[in-house]
């Protein structure tokens, strides 16, 4: 059966937590890789689990030539593993970067994570081919029937929200989001209308989030609501707080569950997949 599929490389927010009472869930930083059913490749955010879905891709047989990579926002735990991917040294391989529109333009931003006093690497050293976009005010179209929109929202510096389009499916990712106080934040229930897949940030509970006012992020409770109100089919809860041990993100997730059926934690390793 032909398939898309959803494979989570990094669910931690905030910054990498290779704890042992975290291993379950697991301790890389945000990194989702989307495989479609005719072998396309795209990526939302490069933290921590981008270097480990990077080696994995330089084993693979039959692996994609091209990786088109969507970045939420540009904090560390986002984009840290960018420094870590060893296709940039495969002179067949081309990687487009997607970034939001910022006050730096991305070959700033790009230029700084290079800076000789942190790293050795420079961009000119990489042997495939690399380039770096700002994601456009309309879409980005990968081919005939995947296309991909964004939108901005609440966050530190902001951050956008993708709804990615294949064919008649949809995968939603809104991390790193929140929500104006006692409403949801409307740009993020229109553009998880009727997904198939929902991938959201829930780092923190209802009851966490006045004390972290400010912070940029979610709770699973407002998760749940736009599920519900977006008519989302399965919510995906991202973005685990570094705080929480694997039993803490498993009785989020049977607390979601109870209000939302069709709810998963995100786990390394966790593959979704999307029957064509
Ligand atoms: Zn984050
Ligand atoms: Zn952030």
């Amino acid at each position: 059966m032909k398939e898309h599929i959803i494979r989570f490389w990094g669910v931690r927010g905030s910054f990498p937590t290779p704890d042992r009472d975290k291993y379950n869930v697991g301790g890389h930083t945000s990194c989702v890789e989307v495989r479609t059913a005719d072998n396309q490749l795209i990526v939302f955010d490069m933290g921590t689990g981008f270097v480990p879905f990077g080696n994995a891709l330089m084993t693979e047989k039959n692996a994609p030539d091209t990786a088109n990579v969507f970045i939420s926002h540009f904090h560390w735990d986002h984009i840290i593993g960018y420094l870590g991917f060893t296709p940039f040294f495969n002179d067949t391989f081309t990687c487009n970067i997607y970034g939001k529109e910022d006050k730096l333009d991305i070959h700033t931003i790009f230029g700084r994570l290079h800076d000789y006093t942190f790293w050795p690497v420079e961009i000119p050293m990489y042997q495939a081919k690399f380039n770096l976009h700002t994601f456009p005010k309309e879409e980005v179209r990968i081919s005939e029937n995947i296309t991909i929109k964004a939108t901005l929202h609440g966050h530190p510096n902001g951050a956008n929200s993708y709804r990615l389009t294949i064919g008649d499916k949809v995968i939603v990712y809104s991390t790193d989001i929140e929500h104006p106080e006692h409403q949801l934040n409307p740009n993020v229930l229109e553009i998880a209308k009727d997904a198939d897949v929902l991938i959201k940030d829930a780092q923190f509970t209802n009851e966490q989030l006045p004390a972290h006012k400010g912070w940029g992020h979610s709770s699973w409770q407002q998760c749940v609501a736009v599920a519900e109100q977006s008519n989302v089919k399965q919510l995906v809860l991202y973005h685990h707080s570094p705080g929480n041990n694997d039993d803490a993100v498993a009785q989020i997730e049977k607390d979601a569950q109870a209000e939302f059926a069709n709810t998963i934690a995100a786990r390394e390793g966790l593959e979704i997949k999307l029957p064509v």
